[in-house]
């Protein structure tokens, strides 16, 4: 349970109870961190950085903890360890030292911050062994600076060079713990084909996966383990970050981690959709459950094109950390190179600042225990990291597509973990939303199964269950039974026209289509059995050009678009089509509609916060140490789904209804953006008030008596 120091600090004496002071005291300081920093230090920093001044500013942002580089890659200490290769322009200095005195000095925890994925040319001679080879056995060399070389992570490189440099570490310094940076591999799994390597199961495949996994698994540990050799309390974490494609089973990595830090660290001018760093807070809660998280903001220029000295639009930056707080991950400010004693661009520093001091008045409502949705969404890894879309290469595009729906329908909602599925975990959620998660186990439909017979509610799309976590293809869905629904014939694309649906009968899932016979279908579908009494049907594509052949040949199957079922408290909804993915490259508003609707009829208008009110909003609501707190994050923006954020537009009043979770009495209600209180209304167990407005973020913090 995560308690807050100053918290605790802030009440009278009598009541700092003993026991409280105890179970304070378990409660080792990484999971106690508010705000992180890091300027990330290039070779020339021992002459450029002024250290001084670097502390100062961290420390002027009330930071818990900063990155101080040591890397794999160049010394930023005089090491006596052979193939680490001083930095430039470290001479004789002790520059990692200097950092992590002047931090201590100013009360913040070091973190030495590692980077195992690349060495120099001089180490390929003598450490044939450390490195990757690619397919015809050469090195393989670093695409910006050729003279660096990859290296491979089931070498000694990673067993025996790496734990030399964090031995010597923790010898000579005050460090609370230790930092790999570019390791697990970021968005892919390693492809190598070295001597090692050649004996793993083929890249690509679940069978590597398991032992990508296990070396993974292995690494941790021992990095930990030396954390752990300079003080109980020091930890060793990773860089993992990816969101729905993180590489290594995040699931496995839970009873190791107790500090998940994600390296997504903003967008470009891209099509990313801003709420990708919220979603990322989502994977990690679906893990950590309350433990520590972080996400790193670059307030350099992020994205494909980058410009790492220079800041991005102090908007952009904003949002991100918005969204980091609000779905329950700490910040991590982050900026590149200290030129000039702190940087020959300054201007990510004040807002930094600004915004971390805001953080630090409002700690105690950040401290948060669980979320209070009723809604889950699984997130299946295996299908992300090996199912093949009959579309390419966008599943993806699966997510983002049910994503902006559940936002358009102002849905409060969870990740599930797809090895999370036990009854335990489950039993909070009403329903839960199976994104086309193709690869399941026959155990976790089992778990699914077992899910719906206790009441939950379950929607699903496509391909869903039709491969086992082998990725071998199943002659029929897994979840057949539980849904209804016969798989038949292959999946069918689209002729010019995708596949139409067609109304057979009014359902609650349809409300708000009148004045129309026909609804878009999807692009792909998996034709299944006909139902009794279907709602939509499909009609088969047909040519879009020339327009003289535009017209339905085949205007009525049986074929069913979808197929509901209720079964005691639970109801079911699959989906033949790719519909949420077909919503988000379409953009049809019928589908987020009919999407939206499906999940309000699941629900059975049972949702536990409801926010009314203009524009596009992204909500969460949680459990804190202090009472309650909802998040609302303005995503009505220009630049929603191509960045970056120029600036704010703010939306007016939005009324929040919410069901208190706990017979709680409520004495205030206080938000923290604009830092004041609002008027409230509590009858029994439901709590309403409206917050006036809302620029990018509003936080209303909900105080019981
Ligand atoms: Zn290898």
């Amino acid at each position: 349970m995560r308690i807050d120091r100053r918290h605790f600090m802030a009440l009278p004496g009598a009541a700092l109870g003993a026991s409280l002071l105890a179970a304070e005291n378990t409660v080792p300081w990484h999971q106690k961190i508010r705000r992180v920093g890091q300027i990330n230090m290039t070779e020339h920093d021992p002459v450029a950085l002024n250290v001084e001044e670097w502390a100062d500013y961290w420390a002027s942002l009330k930071v818990d903890a900063v990155l101080v580089s040591v890397t794999g890659i160049l010394a930023f200490y005089p090491t006596k360890i052979p193939y680490f290769r001083r930095a430039k322009y470290l001479g004789d200095r002790d520059f990692f030292g200097d950092c992590c005195a002047a931090a201590k000095k100013r009360g913040i925890h070091v973190i030495a911050r590692m980077s195992p994925d690349l060495q120099w040319e001089e180490a390929l001679q003598p450490h044939p062994e450390w490195f990757e080879r690619d397919r015809d056995g050469n090195f393989v060399p670093h695409t910006e600076e050729p003279t660096l070389y990859r290296t491979c992570m089931y070498t000694t490189y990673f067993t025996e060079q790496i734990p030399a440099i964090m031995r010597e570490v923790n010898s000579r310094y005050d460090v609370d713990g230790i930092f790999t940076n570019a390791w697990p591999p970021l968005g892919r799994l390693p492809v190598c084909y070295c001597e090692q390597c050649r004996r793993l199961p083929a890249a690509g495949t679940p069978a590597y996966w398991d032992r990508f996994n296990e070396r993974t698994l292995y690494l941790w540990k021992l990095y930990d383990s030396i954390a752990k050799e300079k003080k109980p309390d020091n930890l060793y974490f990773a860089n993992l970050g990816g969101g729905i494609r993180a590489t290594p089973n995040l699931k496995l990595l839970e009873k190791v981690c107790y500090w998940f830090n994600c390296d997504n660290q903003g967008r470009g001018g891209d099509d990313t959709p801003m709420w990708v760093c919220a979603e990322q807070g989502r994977v990690c809660q679906s893990i950590m459950k309350g433990r520590t998280s972080t996400n790193v903001t670059g307030a350099y220029s992020t994205g494909a094109i980058r410009w790492r000295n220079v800041s991005k639009s102090p908007a952009e930056a904003q949002i991100w950390m918005d969204q980091t707080v609000a779905s329950g991950m700490v910040p991590w400010y982050h900026f590149v190179g200290g030129e000039h004693g702190l940087g020959e661009d300054r201007r990510w520093q004040a807002p930094g600042r600004k915004y971390f001091n805001w953080i630090a008045r409002h700690d105690k409502h950040f401290f948060n225990k669980r979320t209070i949705a009723n809604l889950g969404v699984v997130i299946g890894q295996r299908t992300n990291l090996f199912y093949k879309s009959p579309a390419g290469n966008s599943v993806a595009d699966h997510m983002n597509g049910l994503y902006y729906a559940l936002l358009e329908g102002r849905f409060l909602f969870d990740f599930v973990h797809e090895d999370d599925l036990g009854e335990e975990n489950l039993k909070k959620y009403s329903a839960l939303l199976l994104p086309n998660t193709a690869l399941l186990s026959d155990r976790q439909c089992g778990q699914l199964r077992a899910y719906v017979e206790s009441g939950g509610s379950l929607l699903a799309t496509f391909e869903a269950s039709m491969y086992d976590e082998r990725n071998r293809r199943r002659p029929d869905f897994g979840l057949a039974d539980v849904f209804g629904i016969h798989r038949a014939g292959d999946v069918k694309g689209p002729n010019g026209n995708s596949f139409y649906a067609r109304i057979e009968r009014q359902h609650d899932i349809l409300n708000g289509f009148t004045d129309t016979n026909l609804l878009p279908g999807a692009v792909y579908r998996l034709p299944v059995s006909p139902v009794d009494d279907p709602v939509l049907t499909v009609i088969p594509p047909y040519p879009a050009y020339p327009p003289e052949l535009s017209y339905p040949r085949v205007p009525k199957t049986n074929e069913p678009a979808v197929v509901l079922r209720e079964n005691g408290r639970s109801r079911l909804i699959y989906f033949p089509g790719d519909i949420e993915r077909t919503m988000w490259r379409s953009g049809h508003t019928d589908l987020s509609r009919l999407l939206q609707n499906s999940v309000h009829w699941l629900l059975r208008g049972n949702t536990t916060v409801a926010v009314e009110g203009e524009g596009i909003v992204e909500t969460f609501a949680w459990e804190t140490q202090a009472g309650f707190a909802v998040h609302l994050l303005n995503y009505t923006n220009p630049n929603l789904h191509r960045g970056w954020v120029r600036r704010f537009y703010p939306i007016s009043a939005q009324r929040v209804r919410m069901k208190l979770p706990a017979a709680a009495q409520i004495a205030k209600v206080e938000l923290l953006r604009a830092e004041t209180e609002i008027p409230f209304r509590q009858t029994s167990a439901t709590l309403e008030f409206i917050v006036p407005k809302v620029s990018d973020y509003e936080v209303a913090a909900i105080i019981p008596k």
